[in-house]
């Protein structure tokens, strides 16, 4: 390095310090703008009246040289058969003209590191926080039947279709609270297609791409039938089950029936942990056989799933819900001893979704959008008539394609 740049760098810093560190025992020894804690491994950068920090093995394994990162797949290359976990700094370098950070390492290894790079992993908390709140997901608010008709939103089919700020909205919006209504569609047959093309692609299952809801009598699906559809998720006996619904009304019941039932899972998760933690226990452990026996188009299924109705993850939050009364199996491989419990946990648990069900009705050219993952849905019994027959089109999506959707449009 050029002695002008050691100069005009008032905050450069060259030193040998691994030695000096152990031997030291201090917790952060001040450098200029960074500090290093040997003992702890960690490495503070005081920039901006931020403190930052990064673990050292951390910046090892995330060395952004050509050997070890390739930049066009954002991809590390590093070859990890031989990396050492205890690989530990030779000298580090703040460069506050080039707003850089230089390290060698112990095996003469060289890494620079971009203050851009750095300010947006930075590992205090509070950066972490704001980083997922910001590019992982949108924070899911739950609702109750009370707050439906608040957090129902519409958008406009052209807008969707049309524009990135519309489909960015629906998008999000349905993300946030599960549930959100297109509307204006043309009375078109493709028009769920055209709306999974705007994000990804659809999700194909047994049924097919897309599928016809109308009343049939010989049916293979309980859907098909123009009785009550109880409240239910669908396909439950999927592992990868589709994450959301498209249901496109191109004609709806003129009966008083045909009302769409929804209930916000999350919340009723939330209302069970805290009102009924016992049976709340026993609904989040106990697996149960989700399953679907057929055939669609002349191919045979047997799909089978286990999964309790609640599954939850290290937090206890919901992560997916199933629900199914017409496809939980009669194979119920659990103990003899919990199969009451079980029973009397689905009972608390089915009366409080009917209760908790928002109740409203699409209208032709609707398109009702709602989290497969998290919502139960139903619907009231209705009746055709020779001039007035429901017709419905449903299509999946997964959300793998809407949150990376989400991320393009908001990075665009
Ligand atoms: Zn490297």
């Amino acid at each position: 390095m050029l002695r002008s740049n050691f100069l005009t760098c008032q905050f450069e810093i060259l030193r040998r310090i691994s030695k000096r560190f152990i031997s030291s025992r201090e917790k952060f020894t001040p450098l200029g703008r960074l500090s290093v804690c040997e003992s702890d491994q960690v490495l503070s950068l005081d920039y901006g009246n931020r403190l930052m920090y990064f673990p050292i093995l951390w910046l090892r394994d995330n060395c952004q040289c050509s050997e070890c990162f390739n930049p066009p797949t954002h991809s590390r290359i590093i070859d990890w058969y031989n990396f050492n976990v205890n690989t530990k700094l030779e000298t580090i370098v703040w460069n506050d003209l080039q707003k850089k950070m230089f390290i060698k390492w112990h095996d003469d290894h060289e890494s620079v590191f971009e203050l851009n790079w750095l300010q947006k992993r930075d590992f205090s908390p509070k950066s972490q926080e704001n980083h997922l709140l910001e590019n992982y997901r949108p924070v899911r608010k739950a609702w109750t039947k009370n707050d439906f008709s608040s957090i129902f939103h519409s958008f406009e089919f052209n807008d969707v279709i049309n524009t990135d700020e519309g489909l960015k909205s629906w998008l999000k919006s349905l993300a946030t609270f599960g549930v959100a209504r297109i509307t204006n569609a043309p009375k078109d047959e493709q028009v769920c297609r055209q709306i999974a093309n705007r994000v990804g692609f659809i999700k194909r299952t047994h049924y097919g791409e897309e599928f016809i809801v109308k009343h049939k009598a010989d049916t293979t699906n309980v859907a098909y039938l123009s009785t009550e559809l109880q409240l239910h998720t669908d396909l439950p006996y999927y592992e990868y089950k589709p994450g959301v619904n498209l249901l496109h009304c191109l004609e709806q019941s003129q009966s008083s029936g045909g009302q769409n039932l929804l209930t916000d899972g999350l919340s009723i998760c939330n209302m069970m942990r805290q009102k009924y933690s016992e049976h709340y226990k026993i609904l989040k452990t106990i697996p149960v056989d989700w399953t679907d026996i057929g055939s669609e188009n002349g191919v045979k299924f047997h799909k089978i799933y286990r999964a309790p109705m609640f599954v939850v993850d290290e937090r206890d939050e919901l992560i997916r819900l199933n629900h199914s009364i017409p496809q939980r199996g009669s194979h119920f491989t659990i103990p003899l001893s919990l199969v009451k419990p079980w029973y009397e946990a689905l009972d608390v648990f089915v009366k409080l979704i009917r209760t908790e069900a928002a109740e409203f009705k699409t209208q032709p050219g609707d398109i009702l959008t709602f989290d497969n993952i998290r919502l139960i849905h139903g619907r009231t019994a209705y009746n055709d008539t020779g001039n007035n027959v429901r017709h419905l089109v449903g299509s999946y999506l997964d959300w793998d394609e809407i949150y990376s959707r989400l991320r393009v449009l908001s990075n665009e």
